[in-house]
């Protein structure tokens, strides 16, 4: 979906709800009172009507949508910026774009299609052989917390997150040369700097049974070994950093990079957000046009609260 193609689609209220109805409709309807899932289409109503107790469900209801009074054609213009740009945009630039008088709507849609996004990401675990290793991300904090800032680890200044990324070794049979191509990656806020709390995380992430995680030698997860299958620990060098580490390592940076080019200052508590929307667009990083489609069936089947 590129601008052109958007605009063709998309010229007005009514054909960004068609779109909407049509994808609903693919995902299917669940009736919020009986759980039913046959329903008629009241077409004078753009509702649902549960055909084994008759509840009403609107279009909306029960999608990201639900309490938002913004129109269809606002949240679809939204979803077109934000999966159509690499770089992302600030919910700022978003209501600029947009011409919206308010910012406060514009930025709740758009950290609600956030964390639509992360919802989107929750639904699978990393398997096989999978890269770990925490960054220290840096969030606004007042001048007090800088002026008493201590680094790394416990600072108010910097929030720590792990990452985590699928990575398959593979091995060139003719030269022997060994590559490490990447799959797909997580990003977790840590909100407490115990090891319970990041075992907890990576537990969540990364489908225990058969995998392989890769970590440098650091404190805070010296837990692994007990839930995946192997847990292989390196000293942090030049080379666990180009080979063993490599793409969480390339992640971290671009994600850094990315959040200081186009946010002006994340808060702490919504760097999962911001989080969830670069690794949404890197997991899909090869799904070219269609990763609109993919963001728009996300908004359906994430709840609104
Ligand atoms: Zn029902």
């Amino acid at each position: 979906m590129d601008i052109f193609s958007f605009g063709v689609h998309f010229t007005d209220e009514k054909s960004c709800r068609s779109h909407f109805k049509e994808q609903r409709d693919k995902e299917g309807v669940v009736c919020h009172r009986c759980q039913g899932t046959d329903h008629y289409w009241l077409q004078n109503k753009w509702s649902y009507q549960c055909k084994s107790c008759e509840a009403r469900i609107s279009l909306r209801s029960g999608t990201i949508m639900e309490s938002s009074k913004l129109s269809f054609m606002t949240w679809y213009k939204t979803i077109f910026l934000l999966s159509t740009t690499k770089k992302g945009f600030s919910s700022k630039e978003i209501q600029r774009q947009l011409g919206a008088k308010r910012y406060e709507p514009v930025w709740a849609m758009v950290h609600k299609l956030r964390k639509a996004m992360g919802q989107r990401d929750d639904r699978y675990t990393l398997e096989g052989m999978i890269e770990a290793d925490e960054g220290y991300f840096t969030i606004e904090a007042s001048a007090k917390a800088h002026a008493a800032q201590k680094k790394g680890r416990g600072s108010k200044t910097k929030a720590n997150v792990m990452v985590m990324a699928e990575s398959t070794v593979l091995e060139d049979t003719g030269t022997g040369k060994v590559e490490r191509q990447c799959r797909y990656f997580k990003a977790k806020v840590l909100t407490d700097h115990k090891m319970e709390g990041t075992d907890r995380t990576l537990q969540k992430a990364i489908d225990n049974e058969e995998s392989i995680v890769f970590t440098d030698r650091s404190t805070s997860y010296v837990n692994i070994a007990d839930y995946v299958e192997i847990h292989i620990s390196e000293k942090s060098d030049e080379r666990t950093t180009k080979e063993t580490l490599k793409w969480v390592h390339i992640a971290i940076g671009n994600a850094k990079r990315n959040f200081v080019g186009t946010y002006h200052k994340i808060k702490a508590k919504y760097l999962q957000l911001y989080l969830n929307e670069f690794v949404y667009k890197l997991n899909r990083r090869y799904f070219g046009e269609r990763i609109f489609d993919r963001l728009v069936i996300a908004s359906i089947t994430a709840s609104g609260h």
